[in-house]
């Protein structure tokens, strides 16, 4: 089963939701797509990391082929192409490496060439693979390291849970376009709220079964379950605020290693979407 742990936007506990259901499963692989800021390896401590880097390809233009038809720039339907001063120019921050400008070049003028944008971190803590996808410091698109990390991921046998970057971006599409069930992890706030219900729009349309669960909920949120029943979402669990697991999450520890009733809780979570054959 490929599990997409999902939130609206950031400090909702996502990270605590998607470690913790890895480290409840019999075997998993812990996927991080929240590549800007990839946090869970900070509580899984894995060992025998290898790393990798994640190249994209950019086309580069020889002038001395270029005859100037301007083909790949009436191509390029993300305008990364201008031509300026009699040559193509690009930016390649706004490039999608589709390869389109050099098949349509008719002089052959445009190569490819790598680009590093990020790595991939591959490694265990106990039952849990854990990839971890870093995107390189001012990198504009996240896409080519989550798409790198969850085909590593996807290699590895067991539950896999993804933990998505936050938002409803195109990286949070690339991210859970390939599994199986969105689990999103919301807080009783009125932002959160307004950024669960933008998440929950992107899943709908990609069709997707999901559910929701409530964290540092100290009691009822009656906006967020009225939605959820009105939208026949699911609302599999509430955690209350816990000063336990704010100092457990403080000091990089994962939860369910350490309190046995807090496993069960996150295996009956698993059951109650159809993830029993991982424990
Ligand atoms: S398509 Fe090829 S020949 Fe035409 S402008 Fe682009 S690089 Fe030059
Ligand atoms: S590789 Fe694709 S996106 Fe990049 S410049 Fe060429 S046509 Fe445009």
């Amino acid at each position: 089963m490929r599990l997409a742990v999902l939130s609206g936007k950031g400090g909702t506990g996502k990270t605590f939701v998607s470690v913790n259901l890895a480290a409840a499963a019999k075997k998993a692989v812990y996927i991080d797509c929240d590549v800007e800021e990839p946090n869970g390896r900070l509580f899984f401590r894995p060992q025998d990391v290898v790393s990798a880097p994640v190249h994209t390809l950019l086309p580069q233009f020889d002038a001395g082929k270029c005859n100037g038809c301007r083909k790949c720039v009436d191509f390029c339907r993300f305008h990364a192409l201008v031509y300026i001063k009699e040559k193509p120019m690009i930016f390649p921050d706004v490039c999608h490496s589709c390869g389109g400008c050099a098949l349509v070049c008719p002089q052959k003028a445009v190569s490819e060439e790598k680009r590093p944008v990020g790595e991939l971190e591959i490694g265990v803590s106990e039952n849990v693979t854990v990839v971890t996808g870093i995107l390189n410091m001012g990198e504009a698109s996240a896409v080519p390291v989550i798409q790198e990390a969850l085909q590593t991921g996807f290699s590895y046998a067991g539950l896999t849970v993804i933990d998505c970057p936050p938002g409803s971006s195109c990286s949070v599409m690339e991210s859970v376009s390939a599994a199986d069930y969105a689990l999103f992890v919301a807080e009783p706030t009125a932002f959160g709220f307004h950024n669960f219900q933008m998440v929950y729009e992107l899943v709908r349309l990609l069709k997707k079964p999901c559910g929701v669960i409530l964290n540092k909920a100290d009691g009822p949120y009656p906006p967020l379950e009225d939605f959820c029943q009105k939208e026949q979402i699911p609302l599999l669990h509430t955690f209350p605020f816990s000063e336990e697991l704010a100092a457990l999450g403080a000091e990089g520890t994962i939860a369910v290693r350490k309190n046995e009733a807090l496993k069960h809780t996150f295996q009956n979570i698993l059951r109650q979407i159809g993830g029993e054959n991982a424990l």
